[in-house]
């Protein structure tokens, strides 16, 4: 393989742990929760609450307040307005806590330099995508021109001319390229659409069968180092 190219999100780091560590930091531990449960009762009730406030142009702290509060309610924890605030903040501020890359994907980066090149493909703003990239170190490992984000891109996932695209600029066909990611929707079948190896990689999510279907599946990191050795 010429080529492995990674989504950013849940993928090159695990996307729990920002808010799961901000629970933590604000109220300590939660008995029964473990960080997966945190992050997903999180992302339901946020869909929620965004979705009762879609009036509303901007996110209000009453949003916010509402949310935490939902969301802790499903682990038997009540919050105060203040604690429901402390743990938004903590939240935001998540560069301090869960963008980190961890040593066994900074093994993968390192095998797939080695032998192969890195790159990523994400959907989203150019400044946030490339904040996280800088505070995961991934530029030991992947040049500035393997990064393409959708929106300096023009194209977004699960666009498969997005793919190709990328592989293009790095020379790289895409039958000999592959993509890992986390959402089977924009990064399987986009990549399976652009004709490269599709690896998704689920952390947290139930087996899938049916479309799209992956090339391989993996479910830790550490299976992920495993496959990528066998592939390249
Ligand atoms: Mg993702």
């Amino acid at each position: 393989m010429d080529a492995v190219f990674f989504d950013i999100d849940d993928t090159l780091y695990d996307q729990s742990l920002p808010f799961a560590n901000a629970v933590h930091k604000v109220l300590g531990d939660v008995p029964g929760a473990t960080d997966s449960d945190l992050y997903l009762a999180s992302r339901r009730h946020s869909a929620e609450v965004f979705e009762a406030f879609s009036r509303h142009a901007f996110p209000t702290d009453e949003m916010y307040i509402r949310r935490a509060r939902e969301t802790m309610a499903e682990f038997g924890v009540r919050l105060t307005d203040e604690q429901a605030l402390e743990l938004q903040h903590a939240y935001a501020s998540r560069n301090d806590h869960g963008t980190t890359l961890s040593p066994t994907m900074g093994r993968v980066l390192a095998l797939v330099s080695s032998r192969s090149r890195a790159g990523v493909i994400s959907n989203g703003r150019e400044d946030r995508q490339l904040d996280k990239l800088r505070s995961l170190g991934i530029y030991e490992w992947v040049t500035p021109e393997a990064v393409f984000i959708s929106d300096v891109m023009g194209l977004a996932k699960p666009d498969p001319a997005l793919f190709r695209l990328a592989c293009s600029r790095l020379h790289v066909s895409p039958e000999r390229s592959v993509y890992v990611g986390d959402s089977l929707a924009l990064d399987v079948g986009g990549s399976n659409a652009a004709g490269m190896t599709s690896v998704w990689f689920n952390r947290r999510y139930p087996a899938h069968t049916g479309e799209p279907v992956p090339d391989w599946t993996v479910t830790s990191e550490t299976d992920l180092l495993d496959l990528l050795d066998r592939l390249l």
